[in-house]
């Protein structure tokens, strides 16, 4: 332990992102979620941090005055899709009906563009590859929607762990992993944030390869330890346990994390972009694309 608390951690530079979604399986659960995330949001103004959340337009329709608060409160609002279906159970076609209204939707919240794309479930892989040029087509500018390596869910394995190009122009900022046994990992959020020890995710940050580009991820249920249990749609009961236990302590460990020394914070996806920040991101040309899937619902 003093070992661990004696190492320092290089300077690394973090993008804060979180994902704004309501999995409910029902609107007359209690929204509790909004404590959740107002508890996050009085956290960042707290510690001067400003972030990017992608944010489910159907929540939007029903919390128009949290999104709108986020938006005031100097953070980015882009977009995590109409109603959180990975793009897996999308054709072309319907993901972009959905994604097109989705986006009008938030801007008409807002009053501001919306640039940025992030597909639930990190479901950007060879098989949704369409997506991509779509996404180009709707004016957004940068997508952060894939996990570029070997995980049991969805993955783009063959993808490149820095920001790139895809062939139509648009900006893909891959999530950060660690190599876990025979998988990658996106430590630095969501459930595996709850999980591994800080000790464990400092480490990895110190291990990250300088071209990454380092984000923490999370989700207001992450932090929202006054919410009942509930069967989360389309879940199996093991996994919905999972993502209900252990909630916590996340708050104060993303303090933790955002007041590390070595650590200093990044602006906004948007703002990183228009700063000509990923300029020279080289294009990927992924291998030849797979046939388009199925709808599943
Ligand atoms: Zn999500």
């Amino acid at each position: 332990m003093n070992r661990l608390r004696a190492n320092s951690l290089h300077p690394c530079n973090v993008t804060i992102t979180i994902d704004l979604e309501d999995p409910r399986p029902n609107p007359g659960l209690p929204d509790s979620f909004v404590g959740a995330t107002r508890e996050l949001i009085d956290l960042l103004a707290e510690l001067k941090v400003s972030a990017t959340f992608f944010v489910i337009a159907d929540l939007a329709t029903s919390h128009p005055e949290l999104v709108r608060g986020i938006a005031d409160a100097g953070h980015e609002i882009a977009l995590h899709g109409l109603d959180h279906t990975p793009l897996t159970s999308l054709t072309p076609t319907k993901f972009d009906q959905q994604t097109r209204r989705a986006k009008a939707i938030i801007e008409e919240i807002t009053g501001r563009g919306v640039t940025g794309f992030r597909a639930p479930i990190f479901s950007l892989t060879p098989a949704t590859l369409w997506a991509e040029s779509l996404l180009t087509d709707q004016g957004f500018s940068y997508s952060s929607s894939l996990l570029p390596g070997r995980h049991p869910f969805f993955n783009f394995a063959d993808a490149p762990t820095e920001p790139f190009r895809w062939p139509s122009g648009l900006l893909e900022i891959p999530s950060p992993l660690t190599q876990l046994g025979p998988l990658d990992l996106p430590f630095l959020g969501g459930i595996y944030f709850r999980y591994l020890p800080y000790w464990y995710i400092r480490r990895c940050l110190d291990a990250a390869d300088a071209t990454q580009s380092l984000w923490f991820y999370s989700h207001p249920h992450d932090f929202d330890h006054r919410e009942s249990f509930y069967r989360i749609k389309n879940t199996p009961y093991w996994m919905s346990l999972l993502l209900w236990l252990n909630r916590k302590g996340t708050l104060g460990k993303l303090r933790r994390l955002l007041k590390e020394p070595a650590i200093t914070i990044a602006a906004p996806f948007a703002d990183q972009v228009a700063s000509g920040k990923f300029a020279q991101a080289a294009t990927f040309q992924p291998a030849a694309a797979a046939p388009v899937s199925p709808p599943e619902c």
